[in-house]
């Protein structure tokens, strides 16, 4: 691969087409987490002012974009592909720097992004509305679509490169501008992401990104009265604030939050195939997925050949710098984050569980000046206990044995969260049980609880959504308000 890193470097906002640094004049610095020392490049901690500047020219650039054509807009989308493509390998490196997740993963992440602007290049020819029958004979009712006008994004650090594209793909297909505020942590790769939409040629003010801290430009766009809707991706604790924001101003606003998602094993479940899905939903990106597998409920029949089955697998995966061939699990994003990991880890040992696999640092001088976490899983967990309730977001799993089908479906329902669940079985009844009872947005059968395809609606029940869909067709209700007409000569 060329090397494409420079250390160190400087990144700028991107406003009216244009790359400025903030007015305030600081920047911040970003950091690798496999190798603390390593600065990745500063990004701009930019002030409300800045935020202003960005609104202004995504609003100044809103007319002439919601006038071109939707395959006009759709030409510019596929151009953003490409550029992105082009600079895969380099997104990618940067992503893995500056995050953890392994190369391949971030590749593929990458990979995918491209392929997001693709789908919704092509949503610029697809059908906007409906015709209604009216009562009255002589006139033509229906239903068009018409953009939101100013969009504001919010997004969180764990898909640095998938989830800015999956919301702000859709915005602008449909007419949007949009100013991005990525999370800081993953700056440096949003503004590379950027730098490749900004060689396609969109036109200034229609993308839009200023970087800085939640409370100032999060919380400012949120609150900005010349920001129509805002799309969140985040912790619970924040996406009210954002909801509660938008709302008490009147704008549209859509949150997709935490999960705390279980995997149910049956006793009928091939065994190895449900360890193996296991690991990948739950350790699998040090854990970081909002669809991370967390909860595991296990039929007692199969509970201890399971677990044993899970350790030989555990002991075989490589933990290290996502950059090195080999390496399948990366640290945890940043330190906070870690010691967020720890603090779970301890509270489980605190409230009874038994630690059954990890649960430390690595202990190798390699790994030394990085935020890694060994995999770590957890054995006879009480329901109640806080890891088997709140959201980790780390390798860490929670094994709970449950005496009938019936009583895993109620464990598996039986938490604040509902975004993903998953279930190894072949019995058709439980399958059927599983797909009509769970509370969850999305619902796996013999298949880990991560996974999401980007033509098909995504987002969670209960508090793990405002109760939105984000990607596929799905994403026209958030990005789009319907307009009634009724026509006659
Ligand atoms: P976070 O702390 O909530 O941050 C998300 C974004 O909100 C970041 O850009 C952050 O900026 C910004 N922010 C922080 N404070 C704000 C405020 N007061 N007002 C407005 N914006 C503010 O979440 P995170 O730690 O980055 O991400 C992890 C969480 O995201 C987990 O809970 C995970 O489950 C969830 N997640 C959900 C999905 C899903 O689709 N359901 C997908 C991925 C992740 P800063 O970076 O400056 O703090
Ligand atoms: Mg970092």
């Amino acid at each position: 691969m060329e090397s494409v890193f420079v250390g160190g470097q400087t990144y700028l906002n991107y406003i009216n087409g244009e790359w400025r640094t903030a007015g305030t004049g600081q920047t911040v610095p970003s950091l690798n987490p496999a190798q603390k020392s390593e600065v990745v490049g500063y990004v701009q901690s930019s002030s409300a002012e800045d935020l202003n500047q960005a609104v202004a020219s995504a609003r100044a650039a809103q007319q002439g974009w919601r006038k071109l054509s939707g395959s006009a807009r759709g030409e510019y989308l596929f151009k953003m592909a490409n550029a992105l493509e082009r600079r895969i390998d380099e997104v990618a490196e940067t992503m893995t720097r500056e995050m953890g997740k392994p190369l391949p993963e971030a590749k593929g992440e990458t990979a995918r992004g491209v392929a997001i602007l693709r789908y919704y290049a092509g949503e610029g020819l697809r059908k906007i509305g409906d015709v209604i029958p009216s009562t009255d004979s002589e006139a033509l009712m229906f239903t068009t679509r018409v953009p939101l006008g100013v969009v504001g994004v919010i997004s969180p650090w764990n898909f640095p490169v998938a989830i800015p594209i999956w919301k702000l793909a859709p915005a602008l297909i449909y007419g949007n501008t949009v100013v991005l505020k990525p999370a800081q942590e993953t700056s440096v790769t949003a503004a590379k992401v950027v730098e490749c939409f900004a060689e396609a040629g969109l036109p200034g003010g229609v993308l839009n990104m200023v970087t800085g801290s939640g409370s100032v430009i999060g919380q400012g766009l949120a609150e900005h009265p010349h920001v129509n809707g805002i799309t969140f991706t985040g912790s619970n604790q924040v996406g009210k604030r954002v909801g509660q924001a938008a709302l008490a101003r009147g704008a549209k606003y859509q949150l997709e939050m935490g999960g705390k998602n279980p995997i149910i094993i049956a006793a009928d479940a091939d065994l190895d195939l449900a360890v193996d899905a296991t690991i990948s939903g739950g350790i699998r990106s040090t854990g970081q997925k909002c669809t991370a597998t967390s909860r595991v409920i296990i039929l007692r029949d199969v509970y201890e050949a399971f677990k044993e089955k899970l350790v030989v697998k555990l002991k075989g995966l490589t933990v290290g710098n996502g950059l090195e061939a080999g390496t399948w699990l990366g640290p945890c994003a940043h330190e906070k984050q870690l010691e967020t990991v720890q603090s779970y880890i301890q509270k489980g040992m605190d409230e009874g569980a038994e630690l059954l696999f990890g649960g430390s640092v690595p202990d190798s001088p390699d790994l030394a000046e990085g935020f890694f976490i060994q995999p770590t899983v957890f054995d006879k967990v009480a329901p109640d206990m806080a890891i088997a309730r709140e959201e980790i977001f780390g390798p860490v799993l929670a094994l709970i044995p449950v005496d009938s089908m019936e009583a895993a479906i109620q464990l598996a329902n039986d938490s604040d969260y509902g975004l993903s669940a998953s279930i190894y079985t072949q019995s058709i009844s439980h399958i059927l049980s599983f797909i009509q009872d769970m509370e969850a947005g999305l619902v796996r059968i013999n298949s880990e609880t991560a996974g999401v395809e980007l033509q098909a609606p995504f987002g969670g029940m209960k508090q793990s959504s405002s109760h939105s869909r984000e990607q596929g067709q799905a994403a026209i209700e958030f990005f789009t308000s319907i307009k009634t007409v009724f026509l006659k000569a």
